[in-house]
């Protein structure tokens, strides 16, 4: 007799089930199990039931047949994988190291069945006179609720029922009994949620300018030209559109979506964080109305559920959202755009620890898609590919005319010292913003703090204290003891610099609020609007203070990198810069691209309007690469310097990387474990032959305990990315083997390739 079997992913995280296991498909299921439907299954001891996606299936049983138990139903509420998912989630788990079940579920947009919105109302159904004697004799019975209720049905003939159940405090039981006596009737119609909340006349100063129809210049129109000739000829290459600051990639993204919809195909818009979406929607809207929606974090599950069925259906051709929005279930996908590409929240955080990029080029080769990266500050990593001939490079070199560059000057803030200013403001910045206020011209100041991690310099010649054996900067920490992050080394405190012998060697404190106050007592009348992590806590904070600023309720607006990202404030013509090298000193390989990035940004949001901009770069550390080149607005010089000393050093992406985190709540079980894991890379790493593993650590993480939990690193590093995956893999089965020997505590490991922030 035929048999049918099915291999199940159970929905279990646990590293110890993380495989498939055999259940039979009773005959009265054939018709409802496909690949990747949610079904039950019973599973472990007393057979609870389990939810379970169907994985593959197949007429061939694994073991004793009749020893298998079989899947006890289809979930009726919870939605299926379709198959293209599982492959999907399947090569993320290859790919970066998770369970297959987190794999899943980090792919599934959405796992939850919600009901369509209804909306009710209530309707009159009596003309005048009778309701009139209706009312009379509810008033005579004494029945209030109904009196009331009649009352205004008659003068409005028809009222949405969560206005009579809210506002009226009339309970269903009245309305029911109404309806029993004919008077009234419920209707009630369904709909999708629409997040996207724009209305069309809206007077929005920047709709109106997003609403005139731009003629592409022509370093825009080849882009847009050249990226859809590719599609048509089939070449799925990726395309890294390189745009200065304001030079209207935003234009070219839309003129691609337009090709795509003309071709009858959808497109995915990923944008790096929640906070821009209203002002890309706007420019989105605009141009394709109805067309578009958008997917993230903050919708209800209501809301993200119709997105996904829209999806689904074809009512939409653009979805615009963060990191998530790449699963959007379009069926006829054309394009994923992916706006300032080079920005860290493009990678997850927890485990899988996926690459948006990277897992874009895999969905768009699965549906025949193609890839556009924009930025004006490309990741290493995508210009690398550019410049090596994987990716194609299309270049837009100027702005608009009338709407130049602005023009950067830098300022060493040691000199400042040395002529007495302890103000955070240098003597040029606080002139140039005197002449903005006097002009009602607006400013940006920004406090570049991103990954600050309590470096230490010297306020007089700038030096910075660094590890004798690794070239990252030494941390500070409690009692004033520094230590190397990367190789464990540590000394005590320097009294002195060890350069100048100045006394003032210290850690850099200093906050936005600190900064705000300073403003206040420095120019006293300005204006300030301040957005960091603490003013935009609440959900609508953000756009409450870009709208603001954007209405010219304020002067100056202050901040940290959040600020910086794609904001275009036409009426900005000043941009300070407090402390550039904040971002310098970080013990990671990445602070210099990310210092040339935040850096290139900031200066970009100035003089986006009618009037020049002018940009001023504070800084104890004038003559540093990043600093240099990002005055120069060099992308180019910084590419170049910063490449030649990744190939020296071995960091991405001139080789690949993986980072191995151990983490245990016992520091000694972690250390072992760590240590294990250090030997067995370096003993397996040794049969590489000719090019082997490089292995670094184990050490202490940079943050070596958080919550209670001790962290430990392993570092490796080879050209090939396969045998950084194989060296993951036989980590995975090592720890598997020693799971089923029962020699676990509570260690986790996890991977990260390429690794964009440091542990
Ligand atoms: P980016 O995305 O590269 O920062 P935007 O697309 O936001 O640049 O363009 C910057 C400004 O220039 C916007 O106000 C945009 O409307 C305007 N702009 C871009 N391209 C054109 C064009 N071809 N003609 C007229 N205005 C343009
Ligand atoms: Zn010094
Ligand atoms: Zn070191």
């Amino acid at each position: 007799m035929e048999r049918k079997y099915a291999d199940i992913i159970i929905d279990i995280s646990h590293e110890k089930l993380d495989k498939t296991f055999q259940y039979v498909i009773p005959e009265r299921l054939w018709e409802a199990v496909g690949i990747g439907s949610c079904v039950s299954v019973p599973f472990g001891k007393g057979n609870r039931l389990r939810k379970g996606y169907v994985a593959s299936i197949g007429e061939q049983a694994s073991y004793e047949p009749g020893r298998l138990k079989e899947i006890a139903d289809v979930e009726k509420n919870s939605i299926g994988a379709e198959e293209r998912y599982i492959a999907l989630a399947a090569w993320m788990k290859e790919q970066y190291g998770s369970t297959l079940i987190a794999a899943l579920k980090t792919v599934l947009p959405i796992k939850q069945k919600v009901r369509k919105l209804e909306r009710k109302s209530c309707k009159l159904l009596l003309d005048a006179e009778e309701a009139k004697q209706l009312l009379q004799s509810c008033e005579k019975k004494k029945q209030t609720a109904k009196a009331r209720l009649l009352k205004e049905l008659i003068q409005a003939g028809e009222l949405p029922m969560p206005w009579i159940t809210g506002k009226l405090h009339i309970s269903s039981q009245t309305i029911k009994s109404l309806e029993r006596q004919a008077a009234v009737e419920i209707l009630s119609e369904s709909s999708y949620r629409n997040p996207v909340k724009i209305e069309n006349n809206a007077s929005d100063a920047r709709m109106e300018a997003y609403r005139k129809k731009k003629c592409l210049n022509e370093e825009q129109r080849a882009a847009a030209d050249g990226i859809l000739a590719d599609f048509d000829a089939g070449r799925k290459d990726t395309s890294l559109i390189h745009g200065i600051t304001g030079s209207g990639k935003t234009e070219v993204y839309l003129e691609i979506i337009e090709g795509m919809i003309k071709r009858g195909k959808q497109a995915i818009v990923l944008i790096p964080e929640i906070a821009l979406t209203y002002q890309t929607l706007l420019r989105f809207y605009v141009r394709f109305g109805d067309r578009v929606s958008v997917m993230n974090s903050t919708l209800s599950q209501g809301e993200k559920y119709d997105q996904c069925e829209r999806a689904k259906k074809g009512e939409i051709d653009v979805m615009i959202g963060p990191r998530s929005a790449l699963f959007t279930p379009f069926s006829r996908l054309g394009a994923i755009i992916i706006d300032e590409e080079h920005e860290s929240t493009y990678k997850s955080e927890s485990m899988p620890k996926y690459h948006a990029r990277e897992t874009a080029e895999k969905i768009a080769s699965m549906q025949g898609a193609v890839v556009v990266l924009g930025s004006a500050t490309p990741s290493l990593e995508a210009y690398y590919r550019a410049k090596t001939g994987k990716y194609r490079l299309y270049e837009l070199k100027q702005r608009q005319p009338g709407k130049e560059l602005p023009s950067v000057r830098t300022v060493d803030l040691r000199e400042e010292l040395r002529q007495g200013n302890r103000s955070i403001f240098s003597r040029k910045l606080r002139e140039l913003l005197e002449e903005r206020l006097a002009k009602g011209e607006q400013s940006i100041l920004f406090l570049n703090r991103r990954g600050y991690a309590g470096f230490v310099s010297c306020r007089s010649c700038g030096y910075v204290m660094k590890c004798p054996h690794c070239d990252v900067s030494l941390s500070e920490h409690a009692g004033g003891k520094l230590v190397c992050h990367y190789c464990g080394y540590t000394r005590p405190g320097a009294g002195s610099c060890p350069e100048c012998g100045s006394k003032y060697i210290l850690g850099f404190r200093a906050g936005t609020q600190q900064i705000e106050e300073a403003v206040h007592r420095e120019f006293p009348g300005a204006r300030v609007l301040r957005m960091d992590a603490d003013s935009t806590r609440t959900k609508d904070s953000y756009e409450e203070i870009l709208n603001g600023f954007a209405n010219r309720e304020a002067d100056i607006l202050l901040g940290t990198q959040m600020i910086v990202k794609g904001h275009d404030f036409p009426d900005v013509t000043l941009v300070g810069i407090l402390a550039a090298d904040l971002s310098l000193h970080v013990n990671d390989y990445r602070a210099g691209e990310r210092t040339f990035q935040l850096l290139t940004q900031a200066a970009g949001r100035a003089g986006r309007g009618k009037r020049p901009g002018e940009v001023v770069i504070q800084t104890y550390d004038p003559g540093h690469y990043s600093i240099v080149h990002a005055a120069n607005q060099d992308y180019q010089g910084f590419y170049e310097e910063e490449m030649m000393y990744r190939e020296m050093l071995l960091y991405p992406p001139a080789a690949h990387m993986l980072a191995i985190l151990v983490s245990s709540p016992v520091e000694k079980e972690g250390m072992e474990l760590a240590a294990k894991i250090g030997k067995l890379l370096k003993e397996s790493g040794a049969d590489i032959h000719g090019d082997p593993l490089r292995v670094i650590g184990p050490a202490a993480a940079s943050i070596g305990k958080i919550q209670d939990v001790y962290r430990f690193m392993v570092y490796i590093k080879h050209m090939d990315k396969r045998k950084l995956i194989e060296a993951k893999n036989a980590i995975e089965a090592f720890l598997e083997e020693r799971q089923e020997k029962g020699k676990t505590g509570k260690e986790t490991v996890q991977f990260d390739f390429d690794p964009l922030r440091s542990y």
